[in-house]
């Protein structure tokens, strides 16, 4: 016989939530392109889309928890079911004290499924948070945050792949005359 779940999903109709609110997580160092589409697809299929942002303790990133989520709130403002909040510690945990049922999550190629695979699977076995996959638009497929910020150090284009603001600050950041840029 197959175990249940230690905290599953409720049998009945009671207690399901009725709102349909999801949640985008990641570290969005910087938010991409990539990163919008699959929040924007989601905010059409779902009453509710919460990003959340991680606030990265351990990892160094290239831009504060607060201008993360200032670039995310700009580059969302066009959605109006989309908001976009912090967390730190376990997704689940951020899950039950918003009220949320599932996690989406984008794939963009086989190699992201396997850990994605295992963290759904403990995410379920820990709270009992589905976790919904969407691949990725193939315009997208190659794009992640670290790449992005690889590219823009050696001067690289990187516009169309980026909001226009991020493009900005990137600029500011990475970019010649930059104050950490030698
Ligand atoms: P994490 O460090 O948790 O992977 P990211 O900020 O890199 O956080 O990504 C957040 C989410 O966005 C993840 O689900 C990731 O798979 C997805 N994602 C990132 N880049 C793309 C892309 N180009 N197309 C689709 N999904 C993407």
């Amino acid at each position: 016989m197959t175990a249940r779940p230690a905290a599953g999903p409720p049998d009945g109709p009671e207690g399901w939530n009725l709102v349909r609110r999801v949640v985008c997580p990641g570290s969005f160092d910087p938010v991409t392109n990539g990163h919008l589409d699959i929040i924007s697809r989601a905010s059409r299929l779902y009453d509710e889309v919460i990003v959340a942002v991680l606030i990265n303790i351990s990892k160094q990133t290239l831009f504060t928890t607060d201008e993360r989520v200032e670039m995310l709130r700009e580059a969302t403002s066009a959605y109006p079911n989309v908001r976009v909040a912090r967390f730190h510690g376990l997704i689940v945990d951020f899950c039950k004290e918003n009220d949320v049922s599932a996690i989406v999550r984008g794939l963009r190629a086989v190699s992201d499924f396997e850990s994605e695979q295992m963290m759904s699977q403990m995410n379920y076995r820990l709270a009992g948070v589905e976790t919904l996959f969407m691949t990725t638009n193939p315009l997208y497929a190659f794009l992640r945050s670290s790449l992005i910020k690889e590219i823009a150090t050696y001067g690289g284009d990187v516009s169309g792949l980026v909001p226009d603001q991020v493009l900005e600050r990137l600029r500011a950041r990475l970019g010649p005359g930059a104050p950490s840029s030698g």
